[in-house]
C-alpha cells in the first residue's frame, strides 16, 4: 500500500474505555468533512481498563486505525513520541483521548495550515472542569516558563496541535529523555500560529495527571529549556559578595573609626560573607558547565534549515 496519506492523528490513551468509540466517530465526522486520506493511530500506555480492546475491535474492521500497545504505562508525552514515530502522514495531528480537544477543531487547523503555516496549534481561552487549582497553577506555570526561557513557547497550550512532517522528523531528531514536546516544537521555529477554543471537561472516566506527574511535567519544561535553575547560584552569589562588601566597608569603618565595636565581630563577620559570596559563586561557575553539559547531552541539532539552493 504505497497510497500517501494526508493526515496522521496521534492519539495518546490511557485508561479511556468510555472515550475511545466517541472519539472515533467525532473523528470520522470531521473526515468527512476535509475528505483527505487518514490514518488514526492510538498509543495504549499501559492503560489498566478496556482501551485497548476497543481499539482492536476498531483496527480489526477499519485499515486506518492503526495501534501501538505499550507494555506499561510510559506516560503522556512517550506515548505521543511513539505515535509521531509511527506516523506516515503528510501532516500530524497530536490529540487527547477524553475528548477535552474537540476534534472539530481539526477541521480548522487544517484550514489554518493552507495560509502557510508549519504548525497550528489549539490555544486554551478557558479551561471547564478543571478544578481552580489546576487552572491557577497552568496559568502561573506557563507564564514562568515563558519568562525563563529564551524561546517562545506558547503560553495555555497543550499538545492539541496540526504540524507537517518535516517538523515531526526534526522531532525524531531530539532524542531527549524527559519530553516536552510543545517546547520542543516551538524551539524548532517555522512558521507557528494558532486558533482559540473553549476546552470543555473530559467526557468520561479520570485525570491521568495528578499533581505528582504535572509537577515532573512542568520541572521537565523548565530544566529541558531554560538554565535559569542553575544561574541562580551565580545570581545569588554576586548579590551575596555584594551585601559582603558593603558589610565589610562597614565592620572595617566600626571597628577602626568609630572604635565602638564587640571583639571578633569584624574579622567573624567579613569571613562569613566572603566564603559565602565565594561558595555560591563557585556553584554557580559549576552549574555553568553543567548547563553546557546538559545542552550537550541533549543532542539537539545545532540549526535547523527550512530551505538552500545548495545542493550536499
Ligand atoms: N495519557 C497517557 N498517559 C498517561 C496519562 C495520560 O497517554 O500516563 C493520555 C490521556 O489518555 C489523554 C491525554 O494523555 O488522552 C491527556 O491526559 P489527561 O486528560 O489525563 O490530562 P489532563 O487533560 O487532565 O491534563
Ligand atoms: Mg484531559
Amino acid at each position: 500500500m504505497n497510497s500517501v496519506i494526508e493526515i496522521s492523528v496521534v492519539i495518546p490513551v490511557y485508561n479511556e474505555e468510555g472515550n475511545v468509540f466517541l472519539l472515533f466517530e467525532r473523528l470520522n465526522n470531521v473526515f468527512d468533512k476535509l475528505n483527505v486520506s487518514k490514518e488514526y493511530i492510538f498509543i495504549n500506555d499501559g492503560s489498566k481498563d478496556k482501551s485497548i480492546e476497543r481499539i482492536k475491535s476498531l483496527a480489526k474492521e477499519y485499515g486506518y486505525v492503526k495501534f501501538v500497545n505499550f507494555s506499561r504505562n510510559f506516560g503522556h508525552q512517550i506515548a505521543v513520541s511513539a505515535g509521531l514515530d509511527y506516523a506516515n502522514g503528510e501532516k500530524i495531528v497530536i490529540i487527547d483521548s477524553d475528548l477535552q480537544d474537540p476534534p472539530e477543531l481539526i477541521y480548522d487547523m487544517y484550514i489554518k495550515m493552507k495560509e502557510g503555516y508549519e504548525v497550528v496549534y489549539a490555544k486554551r481561552k478557558s479551561r471547564e472542569g478543571d478544578p481552580l487549582t489546576k487552572k491557577i497553577t497552568a496559568k502561573l506555570f506557563y507564564r514562568i516558563l515563558s519568562k525563563i526561557t529564551e524561546i517562545n513557547i506558547p503560553v495555555d497550550t497543550g499538545d492539541y496541535r496540526i504540524m507537517e512532517k518535516k517538523i515531526v522528523e526534526i522531532l525524531k531528531n531530539m532524542p531527549e529523555q524527559e519530553k516536552y514536546l510543545r517546547g520542543q516544537i516551538a524551539w524548532t521555529g517555522f512558521r507557528q500560529t494558532f486558533i482559540e477554543f473553549n476546552r470543555h471537561e473530559r467526557h468520561s472516566g479520570n485525570t491521568g495527571y495528578p499533581y505528582s506527574k504535572m509537577f515532573r511535567f512542568a520541572f521537565n519544561g523548565i530544566t529541558s529549556f531554560s538554565n535559569f535553575p542553575l544561574k541562580f547560584a551565580t545570581y545569588s552569589g554576586f548579590i551575596a559578595a555584594f551585601i559582603a562588601f558593603l558589610l565589610m566597608i562597614y565592620a572595617l569603618y566600626s571597628r577602626f573609626i568609630i572604635k565602638d565595636y564587640v571583639p571578633g565581630w569584624a574579622s567573624l563577620m567579613i569571613c562569613i560573607l566572603f566564603l559565602g559570596g565565594v561558595q555560591l559563586i563557585s556553584l554557580g561557575i559549576i552549574g555553568e558547565y553543567i548547563a553546557r553539559l546538559s545542552a550537550n547531552i541533549k543532542k539537539r541539532p545545532l540549526y535547523i534549515i527550512d530551505e538552500t539552493n545548495i545542493a550536499k
